[in-house]
């Protein structure tokens, strides 16, 4: 748009300081329709690319004017305030006619990009999180290299009920703080050992169980627990 503007410009100057005698003859009497449909092409192109409609219209009277001043200046073409009302009229029928055609092609090309930036936006939130429940299972994944399973191997193969009280343990038990955290509830699953690890128990199925982490801590609190009620509820 911008090398079409040029080309109308330079073109414009060349036509207006042609001698009047290389203008074609018919054309002589429709001067100000050629002035005109010169400078509507002008406003068009100049509001097409990217001026607001007062300055594109501004800059093609103003080229305009000046033209009108240098063919005074050239002694043989004449200095004409018809010539430049009919730019200035021309220009104005131009731009308005850019602006009533572009304006909804621009509303969509600008939908388009806020929709990508929208996108955009949405794919490094979910890598942020991605990368945020990475680092928050990576002592998990650790511990698993070493041969102990997480707890949806253990569910997998035992069930999601709590060994220790015998009803089922909620996954969904978890909130986020404030500081955006991952905060773990009390009927949340964790994997508990019938025989500790410390104490010389294994990874191997026999001797893992899936519990509450409630359950499971009130049972490293106090080994003798015999029984073990229903832990509070803490999800939402
Ligand atoms: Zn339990």
């Amino acid at each position: 748009m911008r090398v079409l503007l040029a080309l109308a410009v330079v073109g414009t100057i060349v036509v207006s300081l042609l001698p009047p005698d290389e203008i074609p003859g018919p054309l002589s009497g429709w001067d100000w329709l050629m002035h005109g449909l010169g400078y509507a092409l002008l406003g068009f192109l100049t509001v097409a690319s990217g001026l607001r409609w007062p300055m594109a219209w501004g800059c093609a009277l103003a080229l305009g004017v000046l033209i009108e001043i240098a063919q005074g200046a050239v002694g043989y073409r004449s200095f004409e305030v018809r010539d430049i009302v009919a730019d200035g009229v021309g220009a104005g029928v131009g731009v308005l006619v850019a602006t009533r055609t572009l304006a909804p092609v621009w509303r969509h090309q600008a939908d388009v990009a806020q929709q990508a930036k929208r996108e955009g936006r949405r794919d490094r939130d979910a890598q942020r999180e991605q990368r945020r429940l990475d680092r928050a299972m990576k002592p998990a994944k650790v511990a698993a290299k070493r041969g102990a399973p997480t707890w949806q191997q253990v569910a997998q193969r035992q069930g999601t009920k709590c060994w220790l009280c015998g009803t089922r343990t909620y996954a969904e038990d978890r909130q986020r703080d404030a500081s955006g955290r991952e905060q773990l509830g009390r009927t949340f699953p964790c994997v508990d050992y019938v025989i500790a690890v410390e104490a010389g128990g294994t990874h191997e199925d026999h001797n893992v169980r899936l519990a509450h982490r409630h359950c499971a801590a009130a049972r490293r609190a106090n080994p003798a627990l015999a029984k073990f009620g229903r832990p509070p509820r803490t999800y939402s």
